[in-house]
């Protein structure tokens, strides 16, 4: 689709209206463009998204998506087509979508994302490396949700913050930050992990 003339003059003065800066008549058209292919995309989406919600009325435990490059809510690995559950929760890969079928994992781990660690989280958030993660749970001092993969194999681990009561802190939260050379950079807020303050005094 392509703006009119009337359009880019009308883009050009609602922005100056709402920002007090008049945008020169190239920057117009490419705001404008942008927006517009933002919001296309957005109702692209939505379009989408309808389409596969009234279809789970006809497959309520959910189906295949076609396309590629979807990725799980869970573990983040890139899936596509048959490799792809789609249910009411969210976008799964097979091996995820069995250790909800089996209890192993809650659903709400999908949706939920401040419910649980993933273990590079430890990293992120508290300097923990994976080994430590591990030591602490051969230690049971840190309960872990295994989604198993092919031959008894470990998949992919969670931490559910519920199930780890006073161990797991809630999820730092996070803030934008303007940097010296005017990026913006996501910060998070510093905690402290419970279990490195125990090492520290043994
Ligand atoms: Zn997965």
């Amino acid at each position: 689709m392509q703006l009119t003339d009337k359009q880019i003059k009308e883009f050009q003065d609602i922005y100056e209206k709402k920002y007090g800066k008049k945008l020169s008549w190239e920057e117009a058209i490419d705001a404008a463009n942008n927006l517009m292919g933002f919001a296309e995309l957005l109702f692209k989406s939505y379009i989408t998204d309808q389409g596969r919600k009234e279809k789970l009325g006809k497959y309520p435990k959910g189906f295949h998506i076609e396309g590629e490059g979807y990725s799980c809510c869970i573990c983040h690995k890139t899936i596509s087509n048959q490799e792809t559950w789609y249910d009411k929760y969210g976008i799964k890969c097979l091996i995820c979508q069995k250790a909800i079928e089996k209890r192993l994992i809650p659903v709400s781990v999908c949706k939920n994302k401040d419910s649980w660690y993933s273990m590079w989280e430890f990293d992120y958030y508290f300097g923990v490396k994976p080994s430590t993660v591990r030591k602490f749970v051969r230690q049971g001092k840190l309960k872990v949700r295994i989604v198993p993969g092919e031959k008894g194999k470990t998949y992919f681990e969670i931490f559910l913050i519920k199930d780890n009561p006073g161990v797991l802190p809630k999820k730092p939260e996070s803030r934008l930050v303007e940097t010296e050379d005017r990026m913006m950079r996501v910060e998070y807020e510093k905690i402290v992990f419970p279990l490195s303050e125990d090492q520290k005094n043994k």
